[in-house]
């Protein structure tokens, strides 16, 4: 059974197309600029070099046609035909209260995620657009949704409310949420395969280090608790993002500055995290290249993140009353041994104890943790989209 797999943002897709029969690649890719001009599309398939194709692609449907144009090319493609593609899998960032877990889609469907819009309204929108011109262009092949939010759906009342009043929580389902559900499920599900361990009574802190980044408390194999919120915005330090900031700051600087709520939205989202402390970039290469060369503000966006992070694993320890297995995913969390390092350094005294040259790895699935030490401590790559194929083939079959 072969699974597209589609994530799309509000410029760009992503797809894999996977063999569930082995959980092989068969095929993915990127489109960028969708709706702008300079839209590409960039393709890769074993045994042939990457391939790039510029045209112009004035929406998702535009560009999921090419998708699936290059998929079924002879030279560059993958499968035969479009009939070799037996379900897609869509990833939906915010599925709200609504879904717990991953659902077939239906009109129904849609329009509940359609409610859920106010939510995300940057992410929620391109989704909706993939998934009905998916719909469009392939009528007869089955679609599920997988959402960023539904691991965190098992969050306790006491760890999702926030303090304030509570008519806005039931008139506008102002909540914590939780994302990178699907990514915090996986690394738990390949804890459960490598240590050969029931989840029933353990205790793990999995940490989703990309340019997003969020912390999650995994109590039993359940999330009790995340660092991302109601939106993308709350918890750790991220690429553009403050995450969790005294929220008198934001009437504080729309006053001084005389922002609008877009530009603040803009200023919180996107000028802040360790590119507003840096200045440098987004992206810790940057930043370690620029801290190494002596500059403060680079060392101190990498502290102020490392320190963040260290802060929420100590919280979430209390939260379960312990931990027993730390692990590193995403693009930071999987490639770069210094902030892993920064991040467990000081933390012995709840038993994680990171071995240095173990540590010194790189997208591979490792146990970094000392011999003895009392808290086991793994890299673990993510796969999103193995997951959302997964989900595809049992709600499918
Ligand atoms: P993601 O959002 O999971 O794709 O992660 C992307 C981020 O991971 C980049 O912006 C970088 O900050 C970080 N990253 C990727 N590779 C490395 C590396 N080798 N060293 C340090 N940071 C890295």
């Amino acid at each position: 059974m072969n699974v597209l797999v589609i994530n799309c943002g509000s410029s760009s897709l992503k797809y894999q197309l996977i063999n569930m029969n082995d959980e092989s690649v068969l095929a993915k890719g990127l489109v960028e600029r969708i709706g702008i001009e300079g839209s590409v599309l960039k393709h890769e398939r074993e045994g042939i070099d990457k391939v790039k194709f510029e045209q112009p692609l004035k929406d998702h449907k535009d560009a999921i046609n090419l998708v699936l144009k290059t998929l079924v090319d002879p030279t560059c493609g993958a499968v035969k035909s479009l009939e070799e593609i037996d379900a897609i899998g869509h990833r939906v960032v915010h599925g709200g209260e609504k879904f717990a877990g991953s659902v077939k889609i239906t009109d129904e469907v849609v329009n509940a995620m359609k409610d859920c819009i106010d939510l995300a309204p940057l992410h929620n929108p391109p989704n909706i657009i993939g998934i009905e011109a998916c719909k469009e262009l392939l009528p007869n092949v089955p679609m599920v949704g997988v959402f960023d939010t539904a691991f965190h759906q098992t969050m306790p009342e006491v760890s999702y409310i926030y303090p304030l009043p509570y008519e806005l929580y039931k008139e506008l389902g102002i909540r914590r949420y939780g994302f990178h559900g699907t990514s915090h499920k996986y690394v738990t599900e390949r804890v459960a395969a490598i240590t050969g361990k029931d989840l029933q009574g353990t205790k793990i802190i999995t940490c989703h280090l990309g340019n997003g980044a969020s912390l999650s408390a995994i109590k039993d194999g359940i999330s009790i608790d995340t660092s991302m919120g109601m939106t993308p915005l709350e918890g750790l330090v991220m690429g553009t993002r403050c995450g969790d900031i005294d929220p008198a700051i934001v009437t504080f600087l729309m006053n001084k500055k005389n922002l609008s709520v877009e530009d603040i939205d803009n200023l919180m989202n996107k000028k802040s995290g360790v590119l507003g402390i840096s200045g440098v970039s987004s992206d810790f290469r940057d930043i370690e290249g620029a801290a190494e060369e002596g500059n403060h503000r680079a060392q101190l966006a990498l502290d102020k993140f490392a320190y963040t992070v260290k802060k929420y694993i100590g919280s979430y320890a209390a939260a379960m009353g312990g931990v027993d297995t730390l692990v590193f995913t995403a693009g930071l969390g999987e490639n770069s041994g210094s902030s892993r390092e920064q991040i467990c350094e000081g933390l012995e005294f709840l038993g994680i104890e990171i071995d240095k040259e173990k540590n010194n790895t790189r997208g591979k699935e490792v146990e970094i943790s000392k011999e003895g030490s009392k808290v086991r401590v793994f890299v673990i790559p993510t796969n999103e989209e193995v997951m959302i194929a997964r989900d595809t083939v049992t709600l499918t079959k």
